[in-house]
């Protein structure tokens, strides 16, 4: 599995930041190879399906990887743009009859007239990409329809949609370069979509840089500036006497809160503990879920570590979550939500300064 997908309890945060060294380390390989105008492969969900990409810069791009692309990824070849580039060339939206709030925002396909001339050549097609990002370029350059396919990517990137575009995007724009990538999805040789480890398989023949969309979340969450501190108060309760702070994410629903025991001390790294919002069981004490009794001995650890947080999130799915769990089905539904619980997580340990810190504290067997 990459990405953090490893991390499988939701209540252990220091497990989440151990995740952060393999982050920083793949995000890290393919933002090196992407700056080089070389390859890298991202991974992740697309229409709820295990999908490998392949995703290079298209400022400066070449015929020969243009090539690459088509040779192993056998689709379209989509070139991620922001909005406004898209509008000043007034391409217009591929209106989809399918509706859905993660569905792409394709325009149609071009090929830029000046220099090429069926359009469909890999070199045809490189001076195609180049042009698209090239501002010296306007709407009258391009021949409509053609053969690459421009599509937008969302402002904020993966913290708006988590989907192949938008992290090729970001990935570009940690590169260096204006936020301008080619994607192209990898098919087998037998035409199939390549699983999760046959597209490992092949990013390691090809010795290509692979990394999931996961990781690009968790790297910026954790090296950016995202969620809003709203305020914060003292909050004594039976345990001991925390330090309450209260977050506004832009991206996820609902106030989320960080309770801090900050009694710190030499050796001991801080334990820090998530807990999904549960009213019937946090507040009423509902015998249906054991969410009651994972909040107390999460209190009560942190507050034996003497150094730690217990951060308090709300369900990404709202109502429906959490009272879907009551009957016994999982807290947290998909990989969609725990990406969206990691990623408020993660930039609210940033907002205390506990991100950098992934060793747990110790903790005594029997502890949950
Ligand atoms: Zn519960």
């Amino acid at each position: 599995m990459i990405g953090l997908g490893d991390h499988h309890d939701l209540h252990d945060g220091n497990a989440l930041l151990a995740a952060l060294a393999g982050v920083d380390q793949r995000v890290g390989a393919a933002v090196d190879a992407i700056a080089r105008g070389r390859v890298a492969v991202v991974t992740g969900l697309r229409h709820d399906e295990f999908q490998g990409g392949l995703v290079a810069a298209a400022q400066a791009i070449d015929a020969p990887t243009v090539n690459f692309l088509l040779r192993h990824g056998r689709g379209p070849l989509y070139v991620a743009l922001d909005a406004p580039r898209l509008d000043a060339l007034d391409l217009e939206l591929v209106r989809p009859r399918t509706a859905g709030p993660g569905r792409p925002a394709v325009r149609v396909p071009v090929d830029v007239a000046d220099g090429t001339t069926s359009g469909i050549s890999a070199a045809d097609r490189a001076a195609t990409i180049r042009a698209l990002v090239d501002e010296e370029r306007g709407a009258a350059d391009f021949r409509v329809p053609g053969h690459v396919h421009p599509i937008a990517a969302r402002a904020s990137g993966v913290l708006e949609r988590a989907g192949h575009t938008e992290a090729a995007a970001d990935l570009v724009r940690l590169a260096g370069g204006p936020p301008a990538a080619v994607v192209s999805l990898i098919l087998n040789d037998d035409g199939a979509t390549a699983s999760a480890g046959e597209v490992r398989t092949f990013a390691l023949e090809h010795g290509l840089a692979v990394l999931d969309i996961a990781d690009v979340v968790a790297y910026r969450r954790a090296h950016e500036d995202v969620i809003v501190r709203g305020g914060e108060t003292l909050l004594p309760i039976v345990a001991g006497t925390f330090r309450a702070f209260g977050y506004r994410d832009p991206f996820e629903p609902g106030e989320q809160f960080a309770l801090v025991h900050a009694e710190a001390r030499d050796g001991v790294a801080p334990l820090i503990r998530i807990h999904l919002e549960c009213m019937l069981g946090d507040v009423f004490r509902s015998g249906g879920c054991d969410c009651a009794a994972a909040l107390d001995a999460s209190i009560d650890a942190v507050t034996r570590a003497g150094h730690g947080a217990i951060l308090y999130l709300r369900s990404p799915d709202g109502d429906a979550g959490r009272l879907r769990h009551l009957t016994g089905e999982p807290r947290v539904a998909d990989l969609r939500q725990q990406l969206a619980i990691d990623g408020v997580a993660l930039s609210i340990l940033r907002d205390l300064g506990l991100a950098g810190v992934a060793r747990p504290a110790p903790v005594e067997a029997g502890q949950r």
